[in-house]
């Protein structure tokens, strides 16, 4: 199990707090800074950035702007539910304190299946996805399920593999086969949660996950609703007589 003094031992080494407070957590190629009032926060935060980066760009995703993460009490968004997220047009990422993130999820959430430093930096993954992934296209995909499909499956990557087994024992509504047109919007809308899970699922049963990524990335693969197209305006029957 992954420890904050284990974190903060390895920040420590790559680390630089200005005299604002602001720690430039990652200086080259491109700068990631990390606003906090809380310094072991702050470290922990720095040492899941690193871990994040290396995860997200050994899947493709890179990083071409400068992103400033800020850790806080919230709440996000005005949203109650809200961990974490990334604007845009800032190239900001807010993630909450972990103990902040324990009291929201309370005692029923299976999101507490792992410990409260992991999934503290699983959230700064699914974040930095998002913040990659914009980076790389220069905007938002189709639609906001593709976007979410690359974060939770980074999020769930970033996890070790007993961390992710604990996660998916947890979620509601597992399928044993996740297809693409099952990861829409709907259904994104209706259970954030178990989208991720069916996320992962997915990725997980490519051959190249990454390389599916990668066409994400491209805009050769989008998440519209083929098969509900289809049935909206029917292409052909099977005449059998
Ligand atoms: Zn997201």
């Amino acid at each position: 199990m992954k420890s904050l003094a284990t974190f903060c031992a390895l920040a420590i080494s790559f680390s630089t707090v200005s005299a604002s407070g602001e720690l430039l957590c990652r200086r080259s190629p491109i700068e990631v800074s990390i606003v906090s009032d809380n310094e072991s926060i702050q470290e922990a935060a720095c040492n899941a950035v690193h871990e994040a980066l290396a995860t997200l760009e050994g899947c493709g995703l890179s990083q071409s702007e400068p992103i400033a993460i800020e850790i806080g009490a919230g709440p996000l968004l005005d949203h109650q539910n809200c961990l974490g997220v990334y604007h845009c047009e800032s190239n900001q990422v807010y993630v909450l304190e972990p103990n902040v993130m324990s009291k929201l999820l309370g005692d029923q959430s299976p999101l507490i299946a792992i410990p409260i430093e992991s999934l503290f930096s699983s959230i700064i993954a699914h974040e930095l996805a998002h913040a990659l992934l914009f980076q790389m296209r220069n905007g938002a995909g189709e639609t906001i399920a593709e976007d979410e499909y690359v974060a939770y499956a980074m999020q769930y990557l970033s996890l070790t593999a007993p961390e992710r087994e604990s996660l998916l024992r947890a979620m509601p509504g597992q399928e044993s086969y996740v297809t693409r047109d099952m990861l829409n919007d709907f259904f994104l809308t209706m259970s954030p949660i178990t989208f991720g899970s069916w996320a992962w699922r997915h990725f997980e049963k490519q051959e190249d996950g990454c390389g599916f990524i990668s066409g994400i990335v491209s805009g050769e693969i989008d998440f519209t609703l083929d098969a509900a197209s289809r049935c909206l305006n029917p292409p052909e029957c099977t005449i059998n007589r």
